[in-house]
């Protein structure tokens, strides 16, 4: 077995542990390779280490990926701040684009979508920490955002995605995760056309599990798999 394949599935069972210790059962939570800086290679390894899904940051790297066969066997997620001029390269690539943050960029989504004749599946990112520097719609103004793309063709909202203030694990993080819970329930809770909330994105190698049990189903997690990233 590959050293990829081997931490699969050391983290395979720390998830399923998790899920079982907040009373869920087994294949309720999604396990997303988070494959930035990774080749075409790392990431075959980890289609066949069994990942569920694969997560791409940046559109440039998922396009040369893409065309190296890399994410051939897994489902496609752009995880990464999207803007709105790069769109194109991703509709009818990816089956989700989890960091969707303004009704302009879903906008712009639901648009190729609508020429392609498909509906992309979206999460809705939410700068759950509130920071200056960081992408998300802001906690209190995920309802209005939600209200607004339920009326867009050709997007569906799936669920919510965040990534909270601190990188490495920190017990503050715990509170983030539960005020996220909130929000998703909360979120779930209403009935908006073209709206199915069933996905809440969040936890990463470092705090995956803490995430798990404050009610996360689908984790993305990078250096856990793949070893630390080397910035150049
Ligand atoms: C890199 C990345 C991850 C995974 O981070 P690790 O700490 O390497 O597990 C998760 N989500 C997003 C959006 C990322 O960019």
């Amino acid at each position: 077995m590959s050293v990829i394949a081997e931490n699969i599935a050391a983290l395979r069972e720390r998830i399923e542990r998790a899920a079982a210790a907040a009373g869920r059962g087994a294949g309720e939570v999604t396990f997303v390779a988070a494959t930035k800086m990774n080749d075409a290679d790392k990431v075959k390894a980890a289609v066949a280490g069994g990942i569920d899904a694969c997560g791409e940051n940046r559109v440039q790297e998922l396009i040369e990926k893409y065309e190296q066969g890399a994410y051939v066997g897994a489902p496609l997620h752009f995880i990464g701040s999207l803007q709105k001029n790069k769109v194109k390269y991703l509709v009818g690539k990816v089956d989700l684009i989890q960091s969707v943050d303004s009704r302009e960029l879903a906008l712009t989504i639901a648009k190729k979508a609508q020429q392609l004749q498909t509906v992309q599946d979206v999460l809705i990112e939410v700068n759950i920490g509130r920071e200056e520097a960081k992408s998300g719609v802001m906690p209190e103004n995920t309802d209005e955002l939600l209200a607004e793309l339920s009326a867009i063709e050709g997007i569906r909202v799936r669920g919510l995605m965040a990534i909270p203030p601190n990188i490495e694990f920190d017990p503050k993080n715990v509170a983030y995760f539960e005020k996220m819970h909130n929000l998703y329930v909360d979120m779930r809770s209403k009935k908006y056309n073209n709206v199915i909330i069933e996905i809440l994105s969040m936890g990463m190698s470092g705090d995956f599990e803490e995430a798990i049990a404050c009610g996360s189903n689908m984790v993305r997690i990078g250096s856990a798999i793949f070893g630390p990233r080397i910035y150049l």
